[in-house]
């Protein structure tokens, strides 16, 4: 199996101002073209530390390397200019595609109110400038990406040069695994199938067990790759395999889907946020919310994505008891006697969610999600959920959510989201 690196550069990134977007994505990427992906590098904007990635690189016997970033207009921008000398290719002006980006930059630098045409001149000939014998990839931005081999004759990795900005660098990517010149330099990939099974509501160890059993039970786990992790307080198991493989990789998530039923709430990739979303899209429902110790976080995954206000109606983050009685119409007295993190209160928001929104359903959250306020009787992490629905269905559910403030608000979203899809 042909090896990557990713060396990603910016001294914005390395400094944590701005968080890496690119390396999770590109060993997804990698993964996904059936490439080994060996290591993620992050270097600031200096020449000799991103020569000395590519350099620790040729010397692991990678093949490909993929960089994101430093491609832009300005001086600190370096990286073609670094990767042409490690592949040992003077660099030269590519006129077409000086005159490409030109065409891109002019109308931008009138909308900016760019003066100087001198320097806008400058740096659109410093993009221009590729390695001899490198393949440019055209601008999704202003920046071209470039496949750079090594020098003929000599021996080291392919690198794949992509911008920093992601919305640039995604779409570059998907662009340069089909040219030849990044094909070559992977010999022998085979794209890999991809499965990812999502659990909610079982304990991580308990996957390792469905494992030992699966191998038990004569799946050859190893001939594949499952990777399982824990996130947002639901389990991925994320299969992938050479098309070889295929059978195996069937027979396992039957198994898992066999072994832990309803618990496996999705094998097509779909979040509970999409399955959500698409469930009440099929039933023509909108939904509310009456948010307490979510603040709003439910609200937010439901009109997380385009098309939301088909479904979502509306919602209220009733944090004071105060609010809670005058915008939902809870009873004081059931406040009074039950606390606010209770079951009887749970349902009660959600019902004057569903009756004051008007919506086919509504979900209430609340809880104590800490650090403070606490008690014996109900701990930090103590939680009420409610669903309640226009054909008077209703569910109460109440769950204890280990962690920080943080981790108990965004496990209880995730709760909210599972509990109204049932
Ligand atoms: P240009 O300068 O033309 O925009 P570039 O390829 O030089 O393109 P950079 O200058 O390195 O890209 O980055 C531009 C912006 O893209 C950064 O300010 C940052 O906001 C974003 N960016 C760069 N690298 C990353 C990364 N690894 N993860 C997330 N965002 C990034
Ligand atoms: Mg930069």
């Amino acid at each position: 199996i042909p090896r990557a690196a990713i060396v990603v550069t910016g001294t914005e990134v390395l400094g944590g101002w701005v968080s890496d977007r690119n390396g999770p994505w590109l060993a997804q990427q990698l993964g996904a073209v059936g490439v080994d992906h060996v290591s993620t590098t992050v270097v600031g904007d200096r020449p000799e530390d991103l020569w000395a990635a590519l350099d620790h690189a040729r010397a692991s016997g990678i093949d490909l390397v993929v960089t994101s970033g430093g491609l832009g207009p300005t001086e600190d921008d370096l990286t073609a200019a670094v990767v042409a000398d490690f592949a040992g290719r003077p660099m030269e002006l590519d006129e077409a595609l000086e005159g490409r980006i030109w065409a891109i930059i002019e109308p931008l630098a009138k909308r900016w109110g760019h003066t100087d045409p001198a320097a806008l001149r400058a740096a659109n000939r410093k993009q221009a400038l590729v390695p001899v014998g490198a393949t440019v990839l055209e601008p999704v931005g202003t920046a071209p990406g470039l496949i750079v081999p090594p020098a003929d004759g000599t021996s080291g990795p392919t690198v794949l040069v992509l911008p920093g900005p992601p919305r640039e660098l995604q779409p570059m990517w998907r662009t340069a695994i089909a040219v030849d010149a990044f094909q070559a330099a992977i010999p022998g990939a085979e794209v890999r199938g991809e499965q990812i099974l999502r659990v909610y509501g079982l304990p991580e160890a308990q996957l390792a067990d469905t494992m030992r059993e699966a191998r038990a039970a004569g799946i050859e786990l190893d001939a594949i790759e499952v990777t399982t992790c824990a996130h947002r307080g639901e389990l991925e198991i994320v299969n992938r395999w050479a098309p070889a493989r295929a059978a195996v990789a069937e027979s396992f998530a039957a198994f898992v889907a066999e072994r832990h039923g309803e618990l496996v709430f999705s094998q097509d990739g779909r979040t509970i946020d999409e399955l959500v979303f698409d469930l009440l899209r099929e039933r023509g429902w909108t939904v509310a919310t009456a948010e307490s110790c979510t603040g709003g976080l439910v609200a937010g995954r439901l009109t997380d994505r385009a098309g939301s206000s088909e479904v979502m109606a509306g919602g209220v983050v009733a944090y004071a008891d105060e609010v809670k009685r005058r915008a939902l119409g809870v009873d004081g007295a059931l406040l009074a006697e039950h606390g606010a993190v209770s079951a009887p209160v749970a349902q009660a928001m959600a019902v004057g969610a569903l009756d004051r929104i008007g919506a086919d359903v509504a979900v209430a959250t609340t809880g104590i999600a800490g650090p403070g306020g606490g008690s014996e009787a109900k701990p930090v992490g103590t939680i009420f959920l409610a669903v309640a629905a226009r054909d008077g269905a209703s569910l109460v559910r109440h769950v204890r959510i280990p962690g920080d403030r943080f981790a108990i608000r965004d496990r209880t979203t995730t709760a909210a989201l599972h509990l109204l899809r049932r």
